[in-house]
């Protein structure tokens, strides 16, 4: 049995309750396909937000639109008090205050995990290689992989690939995490694995954004549910009231889909 995340004695400074992410009525189109409409919500410090929606609709582009990973048309993102611009230094300073985990890990292939995790450290926040690999270590162990640290990414189950994604991410100290579909691409048996540690984080008082169709985590973790369907936030609910009493049709054929 590989080792589950051990609770995290974390760092993470909390003030909950101020507003850390606020996304007002942004909208975007792929061509004729009117892919975020109006699109409004706020994340305050601290809370766990599960997005959960069909497929197609829009989920993943609102994700990387917090992250700038795709431009807007209209309507703004504002991260801990800062506009997103459009591009330039400032705009490189604001995404790394959010870490983002994909479905896919996206790990570097042709470095080690001790070297996925202090790369970005290293690189962008100018630590010295011997404090990134301290702070990359207590973050493995954290994760539950630090026996693995001198593997390649390859080497490593689906499982314990996505937890180093999520040390990773960690490492860059961010206000917010994005998770999109985090454990989507994992067999079964690693499912788990990779909920517990994120569980952790929310425990932790993390700020996180996640896209998942896991009612466990949701049901456990989340603060809030927000239901997308068609480019829009169809219903904002607790978990409770979003899974025990669905008020759209939309959201009653969803669940009755999938639970
Ligand atoms: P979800 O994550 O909820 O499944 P996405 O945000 O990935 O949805 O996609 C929403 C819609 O936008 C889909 O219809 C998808 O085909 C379309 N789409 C996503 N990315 C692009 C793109 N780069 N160009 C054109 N259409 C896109
Ligand atoms: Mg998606």
């Amino acid at each position: 049995m590989e080792p589950t995340a051990t609770p995290a004695t974390s760092n993470i400074s909390v003030r909950r309750g101020e507003p850390l992410v606020i996304v007002d009525k942004v909208n975007k189109h792929y061509g004729e396909l009117h892919v975020l409409n109006d699109i409004n919500t706020v994340v305050n410090r601290g809370e766990v937000v599960v997005v959960i929606g069909p497929s197609g609709s829009g989920k993943s582009t609102l994700c990387r639109a917090i992250n700038r990973l795709e431009t807007i048309d209209s309507g703004s993102i504002t991260i801990d008090g800062k506009v997103l611009p459009e591009e330039g230094a400032e705009l490189a300073k604001l995404r790394a205050d959010v870490g983002m985990v994909f479905q896919s890990f996206n790990l570097f292939a042709h470095k080690t995990v001790l070297e996925n995790v202090t790369i970005g450290p290293i690189k962008v926040k100018k630590l010295s290689r011997k404090d990134a690999e301290k702070k990359a270590m207590e973050l493995l162990e954290r994760v539950g992989v630090a026996n693995q640290a001198q593997k390649m990414p390859a080497q490593l189950s689906g499982g314990q690939q996505q937890r180093v994604a999520i040390a990773r991410s960690l490492a860059m100290n961010p206000k917010l995490i994005l998770m999109d579909e985090p454990t989507s691409a994992l067999d079964p048996e690693m499912i788990n694995e990779v909920l517990d540690v994120m569980v952790g984080l929310a425990k932790d008082g993390m700020t996180m954004i996640v896209v998942t169709h896991e009612m466990g985590f949701a049901r456990k973790a989340a603060d809030r549910v927000l239901f997308m369907a068609d480019g829009q936030i169809v219903e904002e609910a607790t978990p409770i009231e979003f899974f025990d009493n669905p008020q759209s049709e939309r959201a009653q054929d969803f669940l009755s889909k999938i639970l």
